[in-house]
């Protein structure tokens, strides 16, 4: 994948509480275009390989439970410096630390159930819409 794109996914308690419509046009208004997108559910081998990079975190296993309990929305997103612009877009991982008007402010209830995923680097924004998409399924 291009260096200008990164990957999403709106989290289990996101899509529950019907912020789909929300979160997207927040993320639209901000400049991203979307490459691929679709609602779809984690098994949990797919949250364990997902998110094995934390799977010696205490949290790892209420992580794959809550990843895995309801169906994701998941995106690939265009734009200019867009890993880092999208960080900045969701704010911090625990919502208390998130700054004003971000994405993880205005939907987040926890830590854990934090409303949406960014990938952090270039690469894994790679790995992961990959893991998720076929090439026919990116615009
Ligand atoms: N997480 C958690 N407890 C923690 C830290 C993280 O449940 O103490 C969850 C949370 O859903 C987070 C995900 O694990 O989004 C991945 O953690 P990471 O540190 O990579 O944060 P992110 O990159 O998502 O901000």
């Amino acid at each position: 994948m291009a260096d200008n794109r990164t990957f999403t996914m709106i989290k289990p308690d996101a899509v529950e509480n019907g912020h789909i419509g929300g979160i997207l046009d927040q993320i639209t208004a901000s400049g991203f275009r979307i490459v691929a997108l679709k609602l779809t559910q984690m098994t949990q081998r797919d949250a364990e390989t997902f998110y094995a990079v934390h799977n010696e975190r205490p949290f790892f296993g209420e992580l794959v439970e809550f990843m895995t309990r309801g169906p994701i929305v998941a995106a690939i997103l265009e734009k200019d410096n867009a890993v880092e612009d999208f960080r900045t877009l969701i704010g911090a991982t625990n919502p208390e630390d998130a700054a004003e008007g971000t994405i993880r402010k205005k939907y987040a209830k926890s830590i854990g159930e934090n409303a949406v995923h960014g990938s952090d680097s270039d690469e894994n924004a790679q790995i992961e819409g990959a893991f998720h998409f076929a090439g026919r399924e990116m615009f």
